[in-house]
């Protein structure tokens, strides 16, 4: 074996012991002729033979190709030379959205729940207390299963839920997927992803609410970021408001350096991003809470709108077209 320096060689002993007429092999047809005494012993020994041989031929293979694998390397391939750079995949940014909103407020004490994306009437619409005629529960406006569940239009339904399952003091934020029959543009989707939070406890009030959101948009979108509540109304929250932040594309001016007005905010300085308000009375009672004892916020909004107002997109096709040029951009 010593002698064998490439893989003709290596083959060449291979079928010469262990070829279909190689000499170990014409031992073991030797055995039928022994006497039947000496049969078992004289196969244990060509047994052991052929294994230390195939042991032998596996390392002195293994060490050619090392030796091969030396060889271009000394003389063809110039490791020095750069390599071809791989791309690498990055996290989509409704999802990186999404995961920085979520760390906010775990970061605060918040539990993330998710729910189900099938929901009942009930927990739809009825706990929240939307009223049997409200145009939502509408087959126009929601999709419907033919159990009579729903696909849920919000993240809303795992307010009740959660508190139906646990006592006061509730911190939590929901995020997940929601579903309405809108027709796709640049503002809208029948699919988009909500973040709902909801704080329950004694004595809690607006102004936690706007503190814990004005610290969400100043650490999505910049240090500058205020928040302003206007007044609004949801079946589930009394009183109710719209939520609106600085617009970022101006600094809340309304106006770009050219004088022309920002598109972004349409020259008002300040763009709405959802819906929040007390929880309703009425809510509480349902899943279980005295409103005479505690009190709570609620709010929610759009991933979406978050990823585009973070990213200065103004079509949220862009969010879903999944273009892998655009996430480079974005990542
Ligand atoms: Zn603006």
């Amino acid at each position: 074996m010593a002698g064998v320096d490439d893989e003709a060689g290596l083959e060449a002993v291979r079928v010469r012991f262990l070829g279909r007429s190689g000499e170990i092999t014409t031992l073991r047809r030797g055995i039928g002729a022994l006497p039947p005494a000496e049969r078992p012993d004289a196969g244990k020994v060509i047994n052991a033979a052929v294994e230390s041989l195939e042991a032998m031929l596996t390392e002195k293979s293994r060490e050619l190709g090392r030796r091969a694998l030396d060889a271009a390397l000394a003389t063809s391939i110039d490791v020095t030379f750069p390599g071809a750079p791989s791309r690498a995949g990055s996290l989509h940014p409704l999802r990186r959205t999404l995961e920085d909103a979520c760390g906010y407020f775990e970061r605060r004490g918040f539990a993330v729940v998710l729910g189900n994306e099938i929901e009942t009437e009930y927990y739809n619409f009825d706990a929240l207390n939307i009223p049997p005629d409200h145009p939502a529960r509408e087959g126009l406006d929601s999709f419907y299963l033919r159990s009579g569940a729903l696909l849920r239009t919000h993240t809303s339904p795992m307010q009740v839920r959660t508190m139906q399952a646990n006592p006061p003091p509730i911190a939590i934020v929901t995020p997940g997927k929601a579903y309405r029959r809108d027709a796709v543009d640049a503002r809208h989707s029948y699919m988009f992803h909500q973040l709902e939070g909801l704080l329950v406890a004694p004595g809690i009030h607006l102004g936690h609410l706007k503190g814990m959101l004005t610290g969400l948009f100043r650490e999505l979108f910049g240090p500058a970021q205020t928040v302003r509540f206007r007044p609004s109304f949801f079946p589930f929250t009394e009183p109710s408001a719209e939520i609106d932040t600085t617009c970022p594309g101006c600094a809340g001016s309304g106006s770009l350096a050219d004088g022309n007005a920002c598109r972004t905010c349409g020259g008002s300085g300040w763009i709405e991003m959802g819906g929040a308000g007390m929880v309703h009375p009425g809510v509480l009672r349902e899943s279980g809470y005295d409103p005479d004892a505690v009190s709570g916020w609620a709010f929610g909004m759009g991933i979406e709108r978050l990823a585009m107002v973070r990213h200065g997109i103004d079509d949220i096709r862009v969010l879903f077209e999944n273009d892998p040029r655009v996430l480079a951009q974005l990542a």
